[in-house]
């Protein structure tokens, strides 16, 4: 049978992100392993006698043409909707906030995802407006559901380097989240404000003094994530800052793929709004 890149991953990487590999995560590189024809050993915390195994099975695979051209988002989607079909759902609005509905024999579940309501039964994820989540943030969802965390945030706030295993996940969040958004926003703190009051964010700067701008958006209702920003100080020959917080409990609840992958929609979503009322002005 020929292998996934989930297959990969699941049986055949060590699952620690480490970055030795070069690529960002484990996932990355079973991606690329598949799809790309990149040699197993390359992670060198693989065993040999696995590697001489795996690696026919993939050679045989690569000549048959398996899997070259296959959506690996879809892939991704299989397995975390597989993952969190077998999570006891009892409990699940305690676990992760949310309320359950009964519509005839069914039971349906709705969640606020940023200032949005999605609906999730046993097939489908979707906006409560009917239309449709991506991919991408269907297996984010799955995966929260999957993680089958219980604690409520604690009010400890952590950066992703502070996570066990985040080497490569912190260059992430840097390059991806905390750089374009400084790039976009430095020298327009008030439309920083504008975007994150759009999407539900709260400005506690006048109450958590710990940078020029401090503030908390709930893009799910367990898991909370702070902003801070300075503003560039000329006078001092400071640049600007930006920093992504989370709660220590948030390891409970996502994955660091998935807490990336979240903070990517946060910037993506401040980035869009403020260039949507740019364009309106
Ligand atoms: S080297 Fe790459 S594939 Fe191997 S454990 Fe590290 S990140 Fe995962």
């Amino acid at each position: 049978m020929a292998l996934s890149p989930v297959d990969v991953y699941k049986d055949i990487l060590p699952k620690t992100n480490c970055g030795d590999c070069s690529f960002p995560s484990c996932l990355a590189f079973a991606s690329m392993v598949v799809k790309e024809k990149v040699p197993l050993i390359r992670c060198p915390h693989i065993d040999p006698v696995l590697i001489k195994k795996y690696q026919e099975i993939l050679n045989k695979q690569y000549i048959e043409g398996k899997y070259a051209k296959r959506d690996m988002s879809k892939d991704a989607l299989e397995w975390s909707k597989g993952r969190a079909s077998s999570i006891n759902i009892k409990g699940l609005d305690e676990r992760i906030g949310g309320d359950f509905y009964k519509n005839g024999d069914s039971y349906f579940f709705e969640l606020r995802y940023f200032k949005d309501t999605i609906v999730i039964d046993k097939e489908d994820i979707l906006y409560k407006n009917g239309s449709s989540l991506n991919v991408w943030e269907q297996v984010l969802i799955y995966n929260h559901i999957a993680k089958n965390g219980k604690s409520k945030p604690v009010g400890k706030w952590k950066a992703i380097e502070e996570f066990p295993n985040s080497v490569s996940k912190t260059v992430a969040m840097r390059d991806s989240v905390e750089i374009p958004l400084i790039e976009r926003f430095d020298g327009h703190i008030e439309e920083l404000i504008d975007a994150a009051e759009h999407i539900g964010g709260v400005n506690i700067t006048e109450k958590e003094r710990l940078a020029d701008l401090v503030l908390i958006f709930s893009p799910l209702p367990r898991i909370p994530i702070m902003l801070l920003f300075w503003e560039q100080d000329k006078e001092e020959g400071f640049d600007a800052r930006l920093k992504i917080l989370f709660d220590e409990t948030i390891i409970e609840h996502l994955d660091l793929e998935s807490i990336v992958f979240l903070s990517e929609k946060l910037r993506q979503l401040l980035c869009e709004w403020a260039s949507k009322k740019g364009l309106m002005e």
